[in-house]
């Protein structure tokens, strides 16, 4: 990549970076992208679910690629001391979405101007990856019967991996995430007459322990499942035994019928701890975010390897395995009827990684690195912005005549 575009890569990133927008807010950096797209020739639509964007660039007959960027940003107050941090309190790029969008429009920008490829090229700006929604709400609005049908959906996200090498796993890559509100019904009373209640703050500590059993007890030793209470809210004072406690669940796993197993566990335990309590009614839960298991597909991602072994070179594209992670733009592809390749595309500075020796030695710096989502998370610019775009223009034109 030239240096020019490099630098007008960069330019867009920290503008993004200072301007950041949490989900289904993302209405400046959906107009960035949308006037990018339109500036390059594309047939753009906005206003997708409310922020998304979509711009199709038809070059001759051939393949249709859907290279997707995500765009939300995170309630993160920015610690990272960058000269170009946040300038919204509360509200950061904590995990790296706006290297998504700047490497997009990047990899828009150099397919539109070169002239050796024929097919077509749908450029998809996601809202709301954060609250696992933004896909969903996407495909609701209709967009899988306006746009091209893909042959393939390509998508990327920035990792704590060093700079210049890039992660990528065929088959189960990350996990499918599970978020359910738990409301627990008790009886409330004066603290001193517990007999005259049901105290649901009772009920909630023993549905929490009973919870650990999912994994513990329930789940075969070759299988994964993660189950987390994340929070636990209730009462207000020492001495009153509250009407309801809450309970913020969430689970990750990777095989479907693992997923279901886990969700009817949680429903069974739930329900039983009430009743074997006598709660005046069973609990409430409600789903509240759910994304399936991102798969990529395997011959997909072998078509895209040399690609990616083009930009970072060969022996720097590792395969990190199974991660607990999660992502909604497995639902794109599975309502377009594509496979999907999604690689992680190392940010983290490289020189932090001296002397670590193969994939368990980086994963032993990479567990000492801030990760996405942390208030210090950050990628460094250079090369990661220029790797990003070449990645996803390397990865579309596996698919695109040349
Ligand atoms: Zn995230
Ligand atoms: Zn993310």
């Amino acid at each position: 990549m030239d240096a020019a575009r490099e630098s007008r890569v960069v330019e867009i990133y920290e503008d993004l970076h200072r301007h950041p927008e949490v989900s289904f807010a993302e209405t400046r950096t959906a107009g960035i992208a949308a006037r990018a797209l339109r500036d390059l020739g594309f047939t753009v639509e906005e206003g997708i679910a409310g922020t998304g964007v979509v711009g199709v660039l038809t070059c001759g007959s051939g393949p249709t690629v859907w290279l997707r960027a995500d765009m939300d940003a995170l309630p993160v107050q920015e610690e990272t001391g960058l000269p170009y941090s946040s300038t919204v309190a509360g509200v950061s790029h904590a995990c790296g979405h706006d290297v998504h969008v700047a490497c997009l429009i990047g990899a828009a920008e150099e397919l539109a101007e070169a002239d050796d490829w024929r097919g077509t090229v749908v450029a998809v700006f996601q809202p709301a990856e954060e609250l696992a929604k933004g896909a969903r709400a996407m495909i609701d609005d209709g967009i899988v019967a306006r746009l091209p049908r893909p042959d393939v959906v390509l998508g990327q996200h920035v990792a704590p991996l060093p700079a210049g090498t890039m992660g990528l796993t065929p088959g189960p890559m990350w996990a499918a995430t599970d978020s359910m509100r738990v409301t627990i019904f008790g009886r409330g009373g004066h603290g001193s007459r517990p007999e005259t209640t049901v105290d649901p703050v009772v009920i909630a500590a023993a549905t929490i322990l009973r919870l650990q059993t999912i994994v513990a007890r329930e789940t075969s030793a070759s299988q994964v499942a993660v189950v987390t209470v994340g929070a636990v809210n209730a009462g207000t004072k020492h001495n009153i035994i509250p009407e309801t406690a809450t309970l913020l669940v969430n689970a990750r796993t990777y095989d479907p019928a693992v997923r279901d197993r886990v969700l009817a566990s949680i429903t069974r335990i739930v329900n039983a701890e009430a009743e074997a309590a006598g709660a005046p009614r069973l609990p409430e839960l409600i789903l509240e975010e759910s994304s399936p298991t991102l798969v990529t597909d395997v011959d997909a991602c072998e078509r895209a390897r040399p690609a990616l072994e083009a930009v970072v070179g060969e022996g720097r594209v590792m395969d990190p395995g199974p991660l607990p992670s999660s992502e909604d733009v497995q639902v794109l592809a599975t309502a377009a009827g594509a496979p999907i390749v999604f690689w992680l595309l190392g940010g983290a500075d490289p020189a932090l990684f001296a002397g670590a020796q193969g994939m368990a030695g980086i994963a032993s710096v990479v567990g000492s690195l801030p990760s996405n989502h942390s208030p210090s998370y950050h990628p460094v610019e250079r090369p990661t912005l220029a790797n990003g775009v070449a990645a996803l223009v390397g990865t579309a034109r596996a698919w695109l005549v040349s």
